[in-house]
């Protein structure tokens, strides 16, 4: 995968709805995001470089795409996020 560095979203340009990014109206990152790799910063704003709305990957659930957990739904039916760092960490001390 293509390392997100400098600026990503070159060329894109703030709107009322959102960020235009090549004809796309980008939606600012959810709180869900955080700690996610797919995020990119344009003008102190942070962005999904690969959703256009983030806030609609987290309705129903976690995003599928996300870098920084794992969701795993428990019996309730209730969605729980596992941070995948800390399991890593977990895995690699025994
Ligand atoms: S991939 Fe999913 S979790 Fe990551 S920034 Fe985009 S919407 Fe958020």
């Amino acid at each position: 995968m293509a390392k997100k560095k400098g600026i990503y979203f070159e060329g894109a340009e703030k709107t009322e709805n959102g960020l235009k990014f090549k004809g796309v109206i980008l939606e600012p990152i959810v709180e869900n995001c955080n700690g996610c790799e797919r995020i990119a910063e344009f003008e102190g704003e942070k962005y999904c470089t690969s959703y256009a709305r983030p806030a609609a990957k987290w309705r129903n659930g976690a995003c599928n795409f996300a870098t920084h957990v794992k969701a795993t739904i428990d019996k309730t039916g209730q969605v729980k996020l596992n941070p995948l760092k800390a399991s890593k960490r977990a895995a690699r001390g025994r």
